[in-house]
């Protein structure tokens, strides 16, 4: 006899563990299916530990910039192991946090492989061959994703790594290679070069963090330069070659001019792929787009009873929108009747130095899309919060729909731009114009000061500027 639940979740990320806490506050029985560790990617392998290993390397840039601040800090150094150490234990702490979570909202977890045999049909095998059969009206399917492998070229976890083997790295890269300059690959480049690494970053497209406004990615690759950063765009790595000591990377720059060079590591940062095999989505008929699960604004799939979410699905494959889907998926499931999600309101973050935030239209997309817009740019070094920081550089950029008032998107570079965000992020999800935003009181001294002006600048009126 199966283990009946009103709904099971496979796979315990971000958007797994969510669903399951929202369905079980709803009255359902849950149960949740996870082969390797509660958290998901997320809080394992993902945004929690990155964030913490960037914390070392920040305070290590401070540490190094004393004298900028008065103060003396001699003979620093960084010890990669003990760093690592504690990222895995911030990681372990928030592991521990999802077991609690599950226990007090009575949730059931299967630690085991799961596989949907038929409709409504789950087996779990766990580690040691045991199978146990679930069976729910509804199943949704949160299996995430994983790093997509350098052509040919396996990540041996010595020379080439994926993220996880970045995060747990098995000694200091001395010449690092970056391949990919999206949030992951910069995070990385950004921890190793403050670090102390000699590194270089390669980028297809034209630009850096492709997906943001062009004027922050302009920002970003003159700032991380200036930190030593060697960043190649329009280019392609050919080859990689890996040796015993290191690997050897053929480049094709943007003037078409192949050279190799040598470097103790690469990180291989060119997307992911999403965990859809050998869990009897084929056998269900569950449809795909380019590998990746449709979905309808309810997170539903084509098939009855099964819904999917997170980083199974069509992006932005953050953590944020995993989460939140999961909210909507376990709603509707249990009959009441979420929003529908709008990924224009779904900001985005990448935690390197200086940091990026956005929310929606960039600038060229805006007028793309057929917008006559109104732009304000407000730079770091017109705040005084900034300035007393030690951090003067970046801006903040808003784009307006000239005819409306209402805010389109908004770009960030500069520090802790990824805590400013939300309060766009609010705005725009309450459809706010540029009205509410210039009659809104923000505090000073705070970097949120500039988020006004960026307002204020659209329509000619920034104050400090
Ligand atoms: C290095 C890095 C940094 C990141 N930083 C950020 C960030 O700062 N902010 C942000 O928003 N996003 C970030 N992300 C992305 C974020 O981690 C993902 O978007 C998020 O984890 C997706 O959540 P999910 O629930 O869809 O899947 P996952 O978190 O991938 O969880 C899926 C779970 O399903 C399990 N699973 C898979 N198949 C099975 C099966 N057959 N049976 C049982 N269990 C299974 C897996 O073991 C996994 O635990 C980062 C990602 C990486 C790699």
């Amino acid at each position: 006899m199966a283990d009946t639940y009103d709904l099971i979740v496979l796979g315990s990320g971000p958007g797994g563990y969510v669903a399951a806490i929202r369905a079980a506050q709803l009255g359902l029985k849950v149960a949740i299916v996870e082969r390797e560790l509660l958290g998901g990617i997320c809080l394992n392998w993902g945004c929690i530990p990155t964030k913490a290993l960037l914390r070392s390397a920040e305070i290590f840039h401070y540490m190094r910039h004393a004298k900028d601040y008065g103060l003396a800090a001699e003979k620093i150094s960084a010890d990669i192991d003990a760093v690592v150490k504690r990222s895995r234990g911030v990681a372990k702490q928030l592991n521990q946090g999802v077991t609690h979570l599950m226990k007090k909202n009575k949730i059931v977890v299967h630690m085991g492989t799961g596989k949907l045999t038929g409709k409504g049909k789950l087996t779990v095998t766990d580690k040691d061959g045991k199978t146990t059969e679930l069976s729910a009206k509804n199943i949704i399917v949160a299996t995430g994703a994983r790093a997509r492998d350098f052509p040919g070229v396996p990540a041996d976890g010595k020379r080439v790594w994926t993220y996880r083997h970045a995060m747990t790295p098995p000694e200091m890269p001395k010449k690092l290679l970056v391949i990919g300059s999206g949030a992951i690959g910069i995070e990385f480049a950004s921890f190793y070069n403050d670090m102390g690494a000699e590194v270089t970053v390669v980028e297809m497209l034209d630009r850096i963090v492709p997906v943001e406004d062009a004027d922050v990615s302009a920002f970003l690759e003159k700032a991380l330069t200036k930190q030593g950063m060697t960043i190649m765009t329009k280019a392609g790595v050919d080859k990689i070659e890996v040796g015993a000591s290191g690997v050897k990377a053929t480049i094709k720059d943007k003037d078409g001019k192949v050279a190799t060079t040598d470097f103790s590591h690469v990180i291989v940062a060119i997307g992911i792929v999403p965990n859809t095999a050998d869990i009897g989505l084929e056998a269900l008929g569950v449809e795909t787009d380019r590998g990746f699960l449709k979905t309808d604004a309810m997170c539903k799939t084509n098939v009855d009873g099964i819904y999917a979410i997170g980083d199974i699905t069509a992006p932005p494959w953050l953590a944020h929108k995993a989460s939140h889907e999961g909210v909507i998926a376990a709603e509707a499931i249990a009959g009441k009747h979420p929003h529908a999600m709008d990924p224009l309101n779904i900001p985005g973050c990448t935690y390197c130095h200086p940091q990026v935030a956005s929310v929606g239209l960039t600038e060229a997309k805006a007028k793309e899309a057929g917008y006559e817009v109104k732009v304000g740019n407000f730079p770091f070094i017109g705040n005084g919060k900034a300035i007393a920081l030690g951090e003067a550089e970046g801006f903040v950029k808003t784009v307006f729909d000239a005819k409306t008032g209402e805010l389109l998107g908004a770009h960030m570079v500069g520090a802790e731009v990824t805590e400013l965000i939300q309060g766009y992020t609010v705005g725009k999800t309450g459809e706010l114009t540029e009205a509410e935003f210039m009659e809104t009181v923000f505090p000073h001294p705070t970097l949120s000061e500039m988020m006004h002006e960026s307002v204020l600048g659209a329509y000619g009126r920034a104050i400090h500027i």
